[in-house]
């Protein structure tokens, strides 16, 4: 079958490799090297990958110096559809002929972290698509408890949106978001787009999007954001504070950094209200800061800065959220290209050409 391997380096090969079997497995952990994940045949399930999608970390992967660690050799891709065409003897969550979306995230469910709610932050997980095999192939195995069944009636182009929208979904909850609250996004990249259907989703009463590419703007603007800016062009924080002035105070309820850049967390202390609260979501260089950041700002106006990674628990409450009818991401799908074609995906994604490259093996 014909998948797409990270060979290291940088580089990305499309080859002809053997069709995965179930077997016995070993996982490499993603922050234990030299350790693995065991995940046994009777456990696993084989899966004709429907569609995929290329996101930002396998970008972040393919950079050289690499801006996220991947295991060399595996077949890369952690955001896919599959249908399921076998199953092992204890599977009992999915049936052969089911269509499935895949928490690429594989955690022990033992450590102290997956047995008290946080089980994004287990310290023995790995992941499919980037410490093991992924969704850029024809077929893929994986561990039954990783998969959920969509409704028969879920368009796959929809559901395509399962993983991402399952850590946006994990952050927002972690914000503990008011009917009412207004909302400051950064980025209006696909992260930046999911948080702004699920700010309209709570009752938001205005939703600000900061984005300096005219391209994303637009979907922010198709995706009903309320004031939407360019940093570049014009002052955020005089925006901010004509929008929100009462009372002798000014400000947005909430942040959130959906783009990666220090610097905005800055800028978040300044144009949330006191008592407000900033989600720093985006994935920044762990090599990057902030310049003179005050944490007096955040003592004085009682800021809660919250960090948020992957996702623990919102797989089901995300399906639940895709099958609204008045949700359709399908409208940030920029390009849809064959796998062949991965190369190209990849490119306009890195020149920000694109919002969301769906990718079908076939
Ligand atoms: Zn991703
Ligand atoms: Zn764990």
């Amino acid at each position: 079958m014909k998948a797409a391997i990270f060979e290291g380096k940088g580089i990305l090969t499309l080859k002809d490799i053997l069709e995965p079997k179930l077997e016995d497995r070993k996982f490499p952990k993603k922050y234990k090297k030299g350790e693995f994940v065991f995940v046994g045949k009777d456990e696993q399930v084989k899966l004709k990958v429907l569609v995929a999608s290329i996101c930002g970390t396998d970008l972040h992967i393919l950079n050289v110096p690499p801006g996220h660690d991947a295991t060399p050799g595996i077949v890369l891709g952690h955001e896919y559809v599959g249908e399921v065409t076998e199953i092992g003897s204890r599977v009992k969550n999915v049936k052969v002929g089911d269509r499935v979306v895949v928490d690429p995230n594989i955690k022990c469910g033992m450590c102290y972290f997956c047995r008290n709610d946080m089980a994004s932050l287990c310290r023995d997980m790995t992941t499919l698509g980037i410490f093991c095999d992924g969704g850029f192939a024809e077929y893929n195995v994986a561990p039954a408890k990783q998969l959920f069944a969509i409704p028969k009636d879920l368009d796959i182009e929809k559901a395509i949106f399962f993983e991402p929208l399952t850590c946006a979904t994990h952050a927002w909850s972690k914000l503990n978001f008011k009917l009412g609250d207004s909302v400051l996004i950064f980025g209006a990249g696909p992260m930046g787009c999911y948080f702004i259907e699920l700010a309209r989703l709570s009752g938001a009463s205005k939703i600000f999007v900061s984005e300096p590419s005219e391209f994303r703007r637009k979907f922010a603007k198709k995706l009903k954001a309320d004031v939407i800016i360019s940093p570049e062009r014009e002052n955020l924080l005089e925006i901010i504070k004509l929008n929100t002035f009462k009372n002798g105070f000014f400000g947005v309820d909430v942040a959130v950094d959906a783009c990666g850049i220090p610097e905005v967390i800055k800028q978040a202390m300044d144009l949330v209200k006191p008592g407000g609260k900033i989600s720093t979501f985006g994935e920044q260089n762990i090599n990057a800061f902030a310049d003179k950041v005050s944490f007096t700002k955040v003592t004085q106006k009682e800021l809660q800065i919250i960090g948020s990674y992957a996702t623990t628990r919102s797989a089901d409450q995300t399906i639940n959220i895709l099958t609204r009818s008045d949700i359709n991401l399908k409208k940030l799908i920029t390009h849809r290209i064959k796998l062949d074609e991965i190369h190209k995906g990849m490119e306009l994604m890195r020149k920000g050409e694109a919002i969301e490259s769906v990718v079908y093996p076939k």
